[in-house]
């Protein structure tokens, strides 16, 4: 293998996931830009009603606005991981500016006592990916996780978009999808897209789940 090849199939492949290629009968499906009060719990219980887990990339701003929803989905059992303190274009900033939009919001999960030990799991605004962040991605030993399935739910104007969306696009082993967590639509959906996973043999998981395969 060429250095060039290595370093994109390796490395790269290693810290910016984009799916999972382990095989297993699983997708995960992450809601970003929460907790918005009252879309996050009402993902949480459409998600909890199916046996489900997700991952939610939460910004820090709205972790400080909402600490106990926060705390609630770790402790339904999901994920949480960081999608910088304010949201911001990280291709107008440099190495530090998205290094303390990062760290910050490590620090403020950090005082959650439930914290794990190891959160390493952020995905950055848009899932811009500069040199400044790969750099901080290779300081700091953490995966960037995009996505590889986007239905823009943000963008809808029914539920029935996203449903749609998915029956035209079903979710295969593997895949990260991309939804939000601060509009009525996206939870309203989610039932159904949980029982089309449910009957295609799917189990939706965390980031980190669908990663150890
Ligand atoms: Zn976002």
């Amino acid at each position: 293998m060429n250095l060039k090849k290595w370093v994109k199939e390796v490395i790269l492949s290693h810290f910016l996931v984009c799916r999972s290629t382990t095989g297993a009968e699983k997708v995960a499906l992450t809601f970003d830009d929460g907790p918005f009060h009252p879309y996050t719990e009402q993902v949480l219980d459409v998600l909890d009603e199916a046996g489900m887990k997700a991952t939610f990339f939460v910004v820090g701003e709205q972790v400080k606005k909402y600490p106990e929803i926060t705390k609630m989905i770790e402790a339904r059992g999901h994920e949480l991981g960081n999608h910088s303190m304010t949201h911001p274009e990280f291709s107008l900033l440099g190495y530090h500016a998205i290094s303390d939009e990062l760290d910050d919001v490590w620090e403020l999960l950090r005082s959650d006592d439930q914290a794990p030990e190891s959160r390493s799991l952020f995905r950055p605004p848009k899932g811009v990916i500069t040199l400044g962040l790969l750099r901080y991605i290779l300081a700091k030993r953490q995966k960037a996780i995009l996505w590889n399935v986007d239905p823009e739910d943000y963008k809808v104007t029914s539920a029935d978009e996203i449903t749609d969306f998915f029956e035209q696009h079903p979710l295969i082993a593997g895949d990260i999808a991309l939804l939000h967590d601060k509009t009525p639509y996206t939870p309203l959906a989610l039932k159904s897209l949980l029982d089309q996973l449910a009957a295609s043999g799917l189990q939706s998981v965390t980031v980190s789940e669908l990663l150890k395969g």
